[in-house]
């Protein structure tokens, strides 16, 4: 594979209801790195950098993404990223459950276990940023956070500074003195995700979040400072809508995500054939992306998918969105 996309591919165990449904498995893991779905038309095999078995843990696929923690911690923009149909675990994987915590509570504590390493040696400033988008606009879950009466926020821009780290106007940056501190600013933000009337998986699952972390850190004795930035990306579902009989509002929806993701596709796919023009500007999710994605960023994408029959179809299509990236 060539530059600094790394693609994992991560199976949810099956649910209770599947089971009592007898739904059976359509997906195998022939090694660490390949596995095969069974669909209608035939076995098909993909390999990534990493085939995660619904066996493997959280603890386990954080092993594997721990390094790049350090990176950010050394400077560079790490982006991590979850996709997959709605309830294939990209929300397990990014986030996880209070028993069985993901990559974000994870690398919030790595973070502050680096930070404690370099005590004395260099001095490490933490602050964060957290936005949804859906519907092509850009919503700050911070703000929303503190003026939860507000309808009309200000609105954000998304500009490049000198250096070429992206950066939202007007965006409320939250500093963080404890790992404690950055995990209340996680969750406190993602309360503020767009709920409707409806469940709350069903909305969030319309929408992308994207959790950054800015990592400044001033070397005592050379005096130097270098900023990381590692963001984590929970995408939106990327099963294609139901045409007959979506209501207005879904479809509506449902084009809009579609559109980020074949930006966000067409950018690694771009990157990874090493083409001249990169296409960031097509798509808000891509232009936020940007620093994160190419360049000296290190990218790394979580396939999620189900296990079961039923889903085999979005399964093929997930997989061959991320194969695409290689
Ligand atoms: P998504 O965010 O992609 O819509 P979720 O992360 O909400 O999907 O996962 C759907 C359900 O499956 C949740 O109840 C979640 O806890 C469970 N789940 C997903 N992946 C795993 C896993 N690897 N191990 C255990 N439970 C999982
Ligand atoms: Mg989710």
């Amino acid at each position: 594979m060539k530059g600094k996309i790394r693609v994992f591919a991560r199976c949810r165990p099956f649910a209770g209801y599947e089971r009592e449904r007898g739904c059976q498995q359509c997906v195998a893991f022939l090694d660490e790195t390949t596995l095969e779905v069974r669909g209608s038309r035939g076995p098909k095999q993909f390999i990534f950098d990493a085939a995660f078995p619904a066996s493997v843990g959280q603890e386990e696929v954080f092993e594997d993404m721990k390094n790049l923690v350090r990176s950010a911690m050394d400077g560079f923009n790490v982006c991590v990223f979850a996709y997959g149909q709605t309830g294939s675990g990209k929300t397990f994987t990014m986030s996880g459950t209070p028993e069985m915590p993901g990559l974000t509570p994870r690398t919030i504590a790595e973070i502050f276990l680096l930070k404690e390493g370099l005590a004395g040696v260099a001095d490490v400033t933490i602050s964060c940023y957290f936005v949804e988008l859906y519907l092509d606009n850009l919503r700050d879950l911070f703000y929303a956070v503190d003026n939860p009466r507000d309808t009309k926020p200000p609105k954000l821009d998304i500009k490049v500074d000198e250096k070429k780290m992206v950066y939202v106007k007007g965006v409320v940056t939250k500093p963080a003195a404890s790992a404690e501190e950055l995990s209340a600013l996680f969750d406190a933000g993602n309360r503020m995700r767009k709920v409707g009337g409806t469940k709350m998986n069903a909305e969030s699952s319309r929408s992308h979040s994207i959790f950054s972390v800015l990592l400044e850190v001033a070397n005592r004795t050379t005096q130097k400072t270098s900023l990381g930035k590692l963001s984590l990306v929970d995408l939106a579902g990327s099963e294609r809508a139901d045409k007959t009989g979506a209501a207005a509002e879904r479809l509506k929806e449902a084009q809009s995500i579609n559109k980020s993701l074949s930006a966000l596709g067409d950018v690694i796919s771009a990157l990874s054939t090493e083409e001249k023009f990169i296409p960031y500007r097509n798509n808000k999710l891509t232009q936020l992306m940007q620093d994160s994605l190419g360049g000296n960023a290190k990218t790394l994408m979580f396939v999620n998918i189900s296990p079961a029959d039923y889903n085999a179809d979005e399964t093929l299509t997930s997989l061959a969105y991320a194969a695409r990236v290689k």
